[in-house]
């Protein structure tokens, strides 16, 4: 399962917004887009025109990066969107949004979206009663998911629901962060996903 390994903090610069890639360090004055808000580079901050297609083209690397999904695997969510009746952009949307490692992050069970899939990963959740290692597993409503028996003590779980206390969670989840269990209410709408991304962009590159 491929994942991007390099520099995560170029990411947010190239992108010019936070995507909260490296936990605790994100929300501190350490963050190195705070100091340095252009793109990296030697050329980062004499950036020649913005075309309508680098606009489009900017969004849909920000969405990847923001849900750690790299280009082929996006390409397939966002066909899979296309083909389901409704608005695509926002379906893509939610379709990444109700990835297990999304969930987890959201339920404040994790610091980053990146320390969530790794902790999937590593076999420490079950998603009713199963044990699931598939960060891009689609959670549905009803669903629970769990911390395993076990696991509940270690020190990403410890630190993170004391960290993200102050991070709210969204409606369409209700957290127990006692339990650890997180139990999917509804699907996501559109006005509940706070994703700096504007999704029609998206299409209309995708559409060309
Ligand atoms: Fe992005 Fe976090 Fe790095 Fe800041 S510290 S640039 S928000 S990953």
């Amino acid at each position: 399962m491929a994942r991007y390994t390099g520099p995560v903090c170029r990411l947010c610069r190239r992108e010019r917004v936070k995507l909260y890639l490296k936990g605790v360090k994100c929300d501190t004055p350490k963050c190195p887009l705070e100091k340095r808000p252009f793109p990296p580079g030697q050329h980062g901050r004499n950036r020649g025109r913005e075309t309508q297609y680098l606009l489009q083209l900017r969004e849909k690397q920000k969405a990847r990066r923001y849900y750690g999904v790299l280009e082929r695997q996006f390409r397939r969510v966002y066909e899979e969107a296309a083909r389901t009746r409704g608005i695509t952009g926002e379906t893509l949307l939610k379709l990444l949004e109700t990835r297990l490692d999304n969930v987890v992050y959201r339920a404040g069970l994790a610091l980053s979206r990146p320390q969530a899939r790794q902790l999937v990963r590593h076999r420490h959740f079950e998603v009713d009663g199963r044990v699931v290692d598939i960060p891009s597993y689609r959670v549905r409503p009803g669903q629970v998911v769990r911390v395993r028996e076990g696991y509940r003590d270690l020190f990403p779980f410890i630190q993170a629901v004391k960290l993200t206390e102050r991070r709210g969670v969204p409606s369409w989840l209700d957290v127990d962060k006692e339990a650890m269990t997180v139990r999917v209410i509804s699907e996501p709408r559109r006005e509940e996903i706070d994703a700096p991304v504007q999704e029609g962009l998206i299409v209309e590159l995708y559409s060309k």
